[in-house]
């Protein structure tokens, strides 16, 4: 039977990674000696050659052109924090009025957009005007929709960095001068590079276009800024892994096939805990191509949904009431052969290196949590962090039973004798074999060890993941200076990196808590343990530019302060513009929609009151209903004008943090206020008078 034939069904093997200029394609198109120096500055991270540039340029520009590629792009990431594009085409005048095809090296290396409208906080108005993208040679350019895509970082002539992915690639840098100096220290002399590794989980909701298309609300803020609860919402818990509605396995289908022609590694796919909800794993990959991937991923998902008549929400939280979307980073460090430091491996020699690189990572958390909290930090996902369903805003470690244990033996010196099954001994001379059951696992902290990687899951599902992956790096790179600082030149390395370890366990074991993140004790304990909680953005943000976190980015010069600086203000504007935007959007539809329907409902039941106490028959029901409409009605008005006054005099504070803060603490309060008399309107007004639709037809209608 022809539907179970394999008849026109495109082999993965055969099309995958077939719009990327990848290894295989450079392999096949580059001379020799060309190709070899292009992977040594992959691979290394060395600059690279023009005239090697011009050559890879050619290749690169007929390869496009035959993928029916008719121009180019330098795409990079600046702080609006999507992805930016300007597309020039590679044609170029003949003297017989035709055209050639070029693209010439320079321009393969170097592009000049006009960055003078893209947010700098402050930076181009006092240096220089102009900014110029540059080649990214690790993360490889790909063919879309008639564009030859070129990955770049963004700067300005004066060196300031304008964009997210040159934090990223200075950060990998200094993690793996930091890390290859530890691995000296336990005897390794052939690594060279070692590279951070990230794997982002990405959840997302797929609405009804056409409904989508009647919400004001959705088309220009991402979520629903009014709705009533929907009769049903998650409680049955019949959504998680559900079975996948055709319409949207269709969708995830025909993702999946676009993300692997771009060498994107979708591997899972599955139903999340909301209604309408769903999430896409890749396999992991090094970390800038994973931030440029994640970005490309977000953008595909939206397209694709257009295609099946879906609007794909990347908002942190659409709908109140069920659960919004986040984004999981899992991240290890792997060497340049091939070992995740953060495996702990079966050699009890690794075990001890394994606890060097996890004492980093435990030393850097605790230390720079505040870091970690800024870098999820915006409006979006102030709706998640701390509502039952994200993790709380608190920063804090799990690192599971076991490896706790081993960690309590480390610090009292003490030999562990007995674990459950299996003996083993801890000591300088021998360590244990660590188990390796991830089964353990603890949904509800942020920053999660999950057997060989750790799992950081307070991102935003709208978020780059380049903040947070350079923050991270920085970090732990900080923590492994410091280490090697110490310990090269030991004379007795054994003793002495075990007395460091337990003076880092010390020092630092407050960051890790194993227990239920959600309960309300764990916030009162985390603030005796001196952990910081930053409830919302504006609480986090103004802590980026802290002395001793303006100290480290300067020390690894991933950062300077005047650059932390501009992105705290561009951050906080942002903050602020966001909820002006929901502000003036709920305003907008309650003055035109909501009231009017408010109006239209009592009007209806005023002429049937009317017309009833005519023919003497009792209106007791309408007069009930007309009653409260009109209250309701009423208040929203009220409270519509409470908040445009508001929104009026947030022009008078002008200080970005000042202002952020009031965005937060006023506004976004008189915006609750509004949502909660119409959400009652709602609850009582006729489907056909309810101007847009409703919680129901939006997470129960795809
Ligand atoms: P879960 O939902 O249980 O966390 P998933 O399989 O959905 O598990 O996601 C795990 C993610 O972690 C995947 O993207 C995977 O590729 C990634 N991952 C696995 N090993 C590493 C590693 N060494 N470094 C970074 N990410 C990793
Ligand atoms: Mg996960």
């Amino acid at each position: 039977m022809s539907e179970n034939t394999n008849q026109g069904v495109k082999n993965v093997q055969d099309y995958f990674g077939c719009n990327v200029f990848n290894e295989e394609t450079m392999k096949n198109r580059l001379p020799k000696n060309v190709y070899k120096s292009l992977l040594k500055t992959k691979q290394l991270g060395i600059a690279l050659d023009t005239d090697v540039a011009e050559v890879i340029a050619s290749a690169m520009k007929e390869w496009a052109i035959e993928k029916g590629a008719t121009h180019y792009t330098h795409w990079f990431h600046p702080m609006t924090g999507t992805s930016a594009e300007k597309h020039d085409s590679f044609i170029s005048p003949t003297s017989n009025g035709k055209v050639i095809m070029e693209f010439s090296g320079k321009e393969l290396i170097k592009g000049e957009p006009d960055a003078s409208s893209f947010p700098s906080g402050g930076l181009r108005a006092t240096f220089e005007a102009r900014g110029y993208t540059a080649w990214d040679p690790t993360s490889p350019a790909f063919v879309k929709d008639g564009s030859l895509y070129i990955p770049t970082a963004f700067c300005s002539y004066t060196g300031e960095i304008l964009d997210k992915k040159t934090p990223l690639l200075r950060s990998m840098e200094v993690l793996s001068e930091q890390a290859v100096r530890v691995l000296r220290l336990f005897g390794n002399t052939t690594t060279t590079r070692v590279t951070t590794t990230v794997g982002p989980e990405q959840e997302y909701f797929l609405v009804d276009k056409k409904l989508y298309d009647q919400r004001k609300d959705l088309i220009l803020t991402g979520r629903t800024l009014f709705g009533a609860k929907a009769p049903k919402g998650q409680e049955l818990e019949d959504h998680y892994f559900g079975n996948i509605k055709t319409r949207v396995s269709e969708y995830m289908k025909d993702l999946d096939e676009e993300l692997w022609k771009l060498g994107i590694y979708s591997k899972t796919k599955h139903n999340e805990v909301a209604p309408a909800q769903h999430e896409m794993a890749p396999i992991f990959t090094t970390s800038n191509v994973a931030a440029d991937q994640n970005a490309l991923t977000m953008e595909i998902m939206k397209k694709v949904a257009l295609k099946h008549g879906l609007v794909c929400l990347l908002h942190e939280k659409p709908f109140a009431g069920v659960n919004g979307s986040g984004k999981h980073n899992n991240w290890s460090m792997s060497t340049d052969d091939g070992q995740n430091l953060l495996d702990p491996g079966d050699d009890p020699k690794d075990n001890f290196q394994f606890l060097t690189f996890l004492m980093a990572v435990i030393k850097a958390v605790h230390e720079y949590s505040d870091l970690l909290r800024i870098s999820v930090a915006s409006a979006g996902n102030d709706h998640r962090l701390g509502a039952n369903e994200a993790p709380p805003a608190v920063i804090s470690m799990f690192v599971g039973d076991e490896l706790a244990q081993i960690l309590d033996a480390l610090e009292s010196g003490k030999m562990i004798t007995e674990n459950k099954d299996k003996e083993f001994v801890i000591g300088v001379e021998a360590l244990p074999n660590f188990p390796k059951d991830t089964t353990d696992r603890n949904r509800t902290s942020p920053f999660a060890f999950t057997g060989n990687k750790f799992e950081f899951r307070a991102l935003g599902s709208s978020d780059t993941i380049s903040c947070t992956n350079y923050i991270l790096n920085t970090i732990v790179s900080k923590e492994l200076k410091e280490f090697a600082d110490q310990l090269e030149g030991s004379t007795n390395f054994a003793s002495d990196l075990n007395d460091l370890l337990v003076k880092t366990l010390k020092e630092h074991k407050q960051i890790i808590f194993n227990g239920n993140g959600y309960d309300d004790s764990w916030i009162e304990e985390a603030k005796k343990r001196g952990l910081p909680n930053y409830v919302s953005t504006v609480d986090a943000l103004p802590h980026y530019a802290d002395e001793k976190n303006v100290k480290m980015f300067e020390e690894f010069k991933v950062l300077t302060k005047t650059e932390i600086v501009s992105r705290m203000d561009i951050l906080l504007e942002n903050y602020s513009k966001i909820i002006n935007i929901e502000a003036l959007t709920m305003i907008d539809m309650a003055r035109k929609q909501i009231i009017p329907a408010g109006l239209e409902f009592t009007k209806q039941l005023a002429d049937s009151i009317v017309a009833k106490t005519s023919v003497g028959v009792n209106a007791d029901a309408e007069k009930k209903l007309a009653e409260k409409a009109s209250c309701l009605t009423n208040s929203i008005l009220e409270a519509t004008d409470v908040l445009d006054k508001t929104l009026i005099d947030s022009k008078d504070v002008t200080d970005p943090e000042a202002n952020a803060r009031y965005f937060r603490e006023r506004v976004f309060a008189d915006m609750q206020s509004l949502r909660a008399v119409v959400d009652e309107l709602e609850t009582i007004t006729p489907e056909n008078i309810w101007p847009f639709p409703t919680y129901t037809d939006l997470l129960f209608r795809v």
